[in-house]
């Protein structure tokens, strides 16, 4: 056996993907030469693209000065600026920055100032965080007691506090329309009665995506949901916390994407494409009414090793860098919806592909067996797996989940780096074609209707 084929290292499976030589912009190359184009930037985090050189630049400078100076040694220069600068484009209020190296960390992180903003304010009854069915918010048990997917969940439920969940509003799923108001306050009024039925006294937080990521698949709520969600926070003193993690940085069209709807949380928290995969980073980021009481009571008890690494801040302040000169949100904007359209357009002429969601570069698709319906295909089917396989093959890469349940309801996102020309948006509906027509070919004969 080669050294190779007898790895030591394990992830999720036994499944063994070829070595990555090197990436370059939208590509990325295996050490056998093939090229694939990173449709999902990662796990829609490479947002500015691969090897960018003045983000290696502004690292290799970093490098040369400090690669760690511990946060209750010495303040730093790159994590000093860029908590100023992110709090700079936060919403309105949210003045204080946390940094973490990854989403679940700013997940946890939120979820504990919230609880001890509560005690500090006298309300220590308020334990329970709302959130939402389906939902991803991170693989540590206090995030993932958050999370509503379970194939993941399942096996921890009896170790983790059992978390209240809402269904998230999934619009045309429930045959609404989006575009109405009263279909977003149809979906947020039902926070308001799970809050009355919890007690609003024991309610802590909502934790919510603003637009959605893996586990809705890009959704986007109705219209009206997320001011009414913030209106039923008020009402009963719950805090908003904003799970940015994802629609965060810049691909949905605007950096935050809580400016879509001009509403501001009381927490947001932000990783993935902050610094965009060339360092491991995230922030929480928190109005300073929560925060001062909690510094006043005796202090946050909670922080990471690693949190503010100057290498790490320093790849984030030069992603925002990028981000603000190239103007890549305009162009996550534009291209974005040039790329929407062409999906919007296969739809109508693809058998299987029965709704296109998202905004700027966050989209999706789902595929279903009835589209008129949209009853979900045969699960055994794994389409979720078996074209992004396909799409592999093809040297497209693609992420998906099953937004049903976690066990059905196969939808891919589609969220190249926000540098993305609108040639590169040609080769990935190429590619996706090619890769529907391999996976229409294998499934064809056991799809409940002829496709
Ligand atoms: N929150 C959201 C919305 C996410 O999409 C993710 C990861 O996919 C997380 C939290 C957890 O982030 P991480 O995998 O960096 O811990």
């Amino acid at each position: 056996m080669s050294e190779r084929e007898k790895s030591h290292l394990f992830y999720q499976s036994r499944r063994r993907r070829p070595q990555l030589d090197r990436a370059r912009g939208v590509y990325m190359w295996d050490v056998d030469g093939k090229r694939y184009l990173d449709g999902s930037s990662g796990a829609m985090v490479c947002n500015i693209g691969h090897s960018n050189e003045r983000v290696l630049e502004a690292m290799r400078r970093q490098m040369e000065k400090s690669t760690f100076g511990y946060r209750l040694h010495f303040e730093t220069e790159p994590a000093e600026n860029l908590a100023r600068l992110t709090a700079q484009r936060a919403p309105e209020g949210l003045e204080k920055v946390f940094f973490v190296s990854g989403g679940s960390e700013a997940v946890e992180s939120a979820i504990k100032l919230a609880r001890q903003y509560a005690i500090a304010v006298g309300e220590a009854q308020r334990t329970k965080v709302i959130s939402r069915q389906p939902s991803y918010h991170g693989c540590t048990l206090g995030a993932l007691a958050l999370t509503g997917y379970a194939p993941l969940t399942a096996p921890f439920d009896p170790m983790m506090r059992p978390m209240p969940k809402i269904p998230a509003p999934r619009a045309y799923l429930d045959g609404l329309n989006p575009n109405d108001p009263a279909t977003g306050h149809h979906y947020a009024d039902m926070l308001e009665a799970r809050i009355r039925e919890e007690g609003p006294e024991t309610v802590l937080a909502f934790m919510v995506e603003p637009i959605g990521g893996a586990s809705t698949g890009a959704l986007v709520p109705p219209a009206g949901y997320m001011q009414r969600v913030r209106e039923i926070c008020d009402r009963y003193g719950v805090l908003l916390i904003h799970d940015e993690v994802m629609c965060g940085g810049g691909r949905t069209g605007r950096f935050f994407a809580a400016e879509h709807y001009d509403v501001a949380p009381d927490i947001l928290v932000v990783s993935k494409g902050f610094a965009a995969g060339y360092a491991p980073l995230g922030a929480m980021v928190a109005h300073d009414r929560i925060v001062e009481p909690v510094l006043d009571g005796g202090g946050f008890l909670h922080g990471f090793t690693y949190a503010g690494n100057p290498l790490a801040c320093a790849a984030g302040l030069a992603v925002l860098e990028e981000i603000e000169t190239e103007k890549l949100c305009e162009n996550a904007a534009s291209v974005g919806a040039l790329l929407k359209s062409r999906l919007v357009e296969l739809m109508g002429r693809h058998p299987l592909i029965g709704d296109v969601r998202g905004q700027g570069l966050l989209l999706a698709f789902e595929l279903v067996a009835d589209k008129r319906t949209l009853a979900p295909l045969p699960r055994e089917l794994n389409a979720y797996d078996k074209l992004v396989e396909h799409a592999y093959d093809e040297g497209l890469i693609l992420y998906s989940r099953r937004t049903r349940g976690g066990y059905e309801g196969d939808h891919f996102l589609v969220c190249p780096p926000m540098i993305t020309t609108p040639e590169q948006v040609d080769e990935i509906m190429d590619g996706l074609e090619r890769a529907l027509g391999r996976f229409l070919a294998e499934a064809a004969p056991h799809l409940p209707r002829a496709a």
